[in-house]
């Protein structure tokens, strides 16, 4: 089996290379992002293995088609850059539903800590032996309200955490889980009564700009918040608003609506032509991270092993619990059997 991994990094390899071995195919790396125009590079491949930035929708799913390719194998949960409804009957598309929740939960706490007790410009003071503390009052976690957006497996993780530290927590949550003890309230009542809110539901049509000009104007003075799920679920021009009229106290975003080409590369000696995100980054409320929330070593050494183990299962098995499965109509709730595939 050949599988053309598109936009991949260095860190990527020695994982895959090590699960290529172990499953039996043979990687072949592209640094390129999958497109309509680089999808011949995977001609005479057996499956495409990609990332969040890769362009998964019809008319690229019509060339892999064409180019025989049977498998769109995501090394990642979110699979909003994929068009799964128009992959039906054509083409199988598997993910990776989990490999390290405490991985982004946890960036989530370290970027709100960060924010709160102006740790980055500690960092940078210091280190121009400037030992002034004027400006960097923080706040105290304990006894504010934390509203979770989406209570699955990295929300969850992050409710865990937030009540370590005293945190009072509220969630919203389209599927609430019964019996599950968490303090389920309305999108509305979230956002009016949060202190901090973290994003960590899917980007779907539903969840597009949840967080935009009018629902900005609903939340309280100060609020932080926090997005380490996907960019879109916040509506950028929306959110400069809110932080140049002050009701946003500071946000700390690991993903935005618009990062597919900019994240994930070096632009340090160039011009940035995204003025929204420039001037995001630009105030002193914002903590911009390059979607590194999922980026550590135990996150990689999962995401491989589970990839190769769905390409594997796809191809010798005829069955992978991981396809994100079209058969019902519903993605997020298929009625599928697990014993075979999609279609
Ligand atoms: P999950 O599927 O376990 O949980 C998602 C939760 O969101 C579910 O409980 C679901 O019911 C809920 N939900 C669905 N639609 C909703 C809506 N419209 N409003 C409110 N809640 C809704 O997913 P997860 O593993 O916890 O991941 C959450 C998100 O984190 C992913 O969708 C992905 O976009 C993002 N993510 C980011 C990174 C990163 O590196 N920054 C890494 C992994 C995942």
């Amino acid at each position: 089996m050949k599988i053309a991994f598109f936009d991949t990094k260095n860190y990527d390899k020695p994982h895959f290379d090590i699960a290529a071995a172990a499953h039996g195919f043979e990687p072949v790396y592209y640094d390129t992002k999958l497109n309509v125009n680089t999808a011949e590079l995977a001609k005479g491949c057996d499956a495409v293995c990609v990332f969040v930035n890769d362009d998964v929708s019809a008319p690229v799913i019509d060339k892999l088609c064409v180019y025989g390719v049977k498998l769109v194998a995501l090394r990642c949960a979110g699979y909003n850059n994929v068009d799964v409804k128009y992959a039906y009957k054509k083409i199988h598309v598997v993910h990776v539903p989990a490999y390290s929740p405490y991985a982004v939960a946890e960036h989530a706490m370290a970027l709100l800590l960060t924010s709160i007790r102006r740790i980055h410009k500690a960092y940078n003071r210091t280190r121009d032996f400037n030992f002034s503390l004027s400006g960097l009052a923080g706040f105290d976690l304990h006894g504010k309200t934390v509203g979770v957006v989406g209570t699955g497996r990295i929300g969850r993780v992050f409710i865990d955490i937030c009540r370590g530290f005293g945190m009072k927590v509220i969630a919203y949550d389209k599927f609430p889980a019964e019996g599950s003890g968490i303090d389920y309230v309305s999108k509305e009542e979230l956002f009016e009564n949060s202190d901090i809110i973290s994003f960590h539901c899917p980007l779907t049509d539903e969840s597009f700009h949840m967080l935009n000009a009018e629902t900005i104007g609903t939340l309280r003075k100060g609020v932080v918040i926090i997005n380490t799920s996907r960019g879109a679920l916040i509506d950028s021009e929306a959110l400069l608003d809110g932080i140049k009229s002050r009701r946003i106290g500071a946000a700390c975003l690991d993903v935005y609506e618009e990062e597919s080409d900019i994240f994930f590369n070096d632009y340090s000696g160039h011009i940035i032509n995204d003025d929204t995100l420039a001037r995001l980054i630009s105030m002193p409320n914002v903590i911009v991270t390059s979607h590194q929330a999922f980026l550590t070593e135990e996150a990689l050494a999962n995401i491989a092993e589970t990839t190769a183990n769905n390409i594997e299962e796809f191809f010798k098995n005829e069955i992978c619990d991981n396809e994100l499965c079209y058969q019902c109509g519903n993605i997020e709730h298929c009625k599928k059997s697990k014993a075979k595939k999609c279609f």
